[in-house]
């Protein structure tokens, strides 16, 4: 919000909230010269410059997401919560539409603990093949698939140490697992959060758990289920890597991002 603006969506929350002061961050964080994260812009460092959104900004940036969607999904394509975890297991630094296309012949071949492992490691990267870093990705699925027949009677857990136990299941798949799945109030922080967290002020922070644990502290709780996926959707389609379409941002008033990119 600017000064003098009068926030429409303003609740009992934000009211009694203080404004924060503003610190100038760096909008380009370093996880990923620190190999946290894939590189995730080229932007000139003469605008990197941010301010910490405050509360009224930060509750009608959610308000303003939320009322162009309110009920957001993953654009990840699954119907049971075994297939979300593959889904996502195998989506890291891959695109959703490469899994999909991967899943789409997989799934209804093998969308089991027990039918995965019956495909055999080479069965199953004949599948997977097109997505990077199959083969590594196809051998953590094995041993998962072992695992969770072994220990979870096939089923995927609910609780987070035994969900980052299973190979390739990192803190970001099992927040997923745990929001997409079980709907429960977590942040997954990939690259497209993390840009926009630290670009428009919402949650600045360094690395993906800096980011997160803004996150958790910082967007009001009635909007947490839905954070993560508003905030990957926005990233991915409007405030996007190289160039912000901040001219065609419904959130621009409460962002603190500057300059505006402007209209072409
Ligand atoms: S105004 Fe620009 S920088 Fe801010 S959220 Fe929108 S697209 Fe991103």
């Amino acid at each position: 919000m600017r000064s003098g603006e009068t926030a429409p969506h303003v609740s009992a929350w934000e009211r009694q909230a203080k404004t924060e002061a503003c610190r100038l961050t760096p909008r380009i964080p370093t996880a990923a010269s620190q190999g946290r994260l894939p590189a995730v812009a080229a932007v000139p460092r003469q605008r990197a410059y941010t301010a910490c959104m405050n509360r009224a900004a930060i509750e009608n940036f959610f308000a303003t997401l939320r009322q162009a969607n309110p009920l957001p999904v993953t654009e990840l394509e699954y119907t049971t919560v075994f297939e979300l975890l593959a889904a996502v297991l195998l989506s890291a630094q891959a695109t959703d539409v490469s899994v999909n296309k991967a899943t789409r012949r997989l799934f209804p071949v093998a969308n089991t603990p027990a039918k995965i492992l019956a495909l055999g490691l080479e069965g199953l990267e004949s599948y997977i093949k097109t997505i990077g870093l199959y083969r590594s990705k196809a051998r953590h699925l094995m041993q998962t698939c072992q695992i969770l027949i072994d220990q979870h009677g096939g089923q995927v857990p609910r609780d987070r140490p035994s969900l980052q136990a299973l190979p390739g299941v990192g803190r970001k798949t099992a927040n997923v697992v745990l929001n997409c799945a079980y709907g429960e109030a977590v942040m997954p922080v990939d690259t497209h959060i993390f840009r926009v967290s630290n670009r428009t002020g919402l949650a600045p922070g360094k690395t993906v758990d800096a980011v997160e644990a803004q996150l958790m502290q910082r967007v009001p709780p009635a909007y947490r289920v839905h954070a993560h996926h508003w905030l990957i959707l926005h990233g991915r389609y409007i405030c996007q890597a190289r160039k912000p379409l901040c001219w065609q941002c419904a959130v621009r008033p409460y962002c603190d991002f500057k300059p505006k990119t402007p209209a072409p």
